[in-house]
């Protein structure tokens, strides 16, 4: 069983201690909603565990054991993924090139020509996986911000990721693509990843998660189970007061 577990995190930046002393425990085939208002440091936690900031102090456990991650090459080759919009892929080339990119690095040397027969039916393969069908050759710039998710998606799980990060993946979705997000989420819970889901909306949280952490001016607040958590509660959580006194 893959267990991923953040202990003692801390990050400062010039002037700003990001995270204090946070944890966080990610179980298998569970979404755990990362809640916190802006500014609580859920982005920079999660930077942290995927390699992007190199954490102050701190502890990243896998499967019991204590791990190094210096770089988002090394979360991924941990089974890490991240799925966010400040990703670049590239939109002038196909969905198959940009869901190829930085898969084989070694094996890419300038002379190697890519099987392009096979490129493409992998990557119809690994769209279907998340039940996405469009054309592997599309254009990706062309495609909604939904789809582009979907291939973000699609390459982690061909990727063979056992931990997905989202941070605010529905900020920019339209109903019917949030639905969608939503489908592969559960699939994915059911194959037993396990996913952090970053997000202000409560409906959505309710829908979605199964655990929930809140963390307030970067510092760790708890954890509960979902269903135990009203929203009201889940509130007063974040904002460190009494519900009232922030809604009079
Ligand atoms: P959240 O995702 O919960 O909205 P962030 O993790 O983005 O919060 O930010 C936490 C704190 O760290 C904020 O005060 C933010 O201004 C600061 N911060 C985040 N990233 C940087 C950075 N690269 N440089 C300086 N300060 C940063
Ligand atoms: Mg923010
Ligand atoms: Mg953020």
């Amino acid at each position: 069983e893959y267990k991923l577990e953040l202990r003692g995190v801390c990050k400062s930046f010039p002037g700003v201690k990001a995270l204090d002393n946070v944890q966080l425990s990610l179980r298998p085939g569970t979404v755990h909603a990362l809640m916190g208002e802006n500014g609580a440091g859920k982005s920079t936690l999660m930077k942290c565990l995927f390699g992007i900031y190199k954490m102050d102090a701190g502890e990243i456990i896998l499967d019991g054991e204590k791990v190094e991650i210096n770089n988002p090459d090394e979360a991924m080759k941990k089974g890490i993924a991240m799925v966010h919009q400040e990703l670049q892929p590239v939109p002038a080339r196909s969905v198959a090139e940009n869901m190829y990119l930085g898969r084989f690095p070694t094996k890419c040397g300038p002379l190697k020509v890519i099987d392009h027969k096979k490129m493409y039916e992998d990557t119809a393969k690994w769209l279907k996986e998340v039940k996405m069908d469009f054309d592997p050759k599309a254009q990706l710039g062309s495609l909604s911000i939904g789809q582009m998710q979907s291939v973000e998606i699609a390459k982690a799980v061909s990727q063979q990721a056992k931990v997905i990060i989202f941070d605010e993946p529905t900020s920019s979705l339209s109903d019917n693509e949030v639905e969608a997000l939503f489908r592969i989420m559960n699939d994915l819970r059911d194959k037993g990843v396990a996913m952090v889901y970053i997000s202000h909306k409560m409906d959505e949280i309710k829908r979605i998660a199964d655990d929930i952490t809140v963390m307030r001016d970067g510092t760790y607040v708890g954890t509960w189970p979902a269903a135990e958590m009203t929203t009201d509660q889940i509130i007063t959580k974040m904002v460190g007061r009494e519900l009232t006194n922030v809604y009079p």
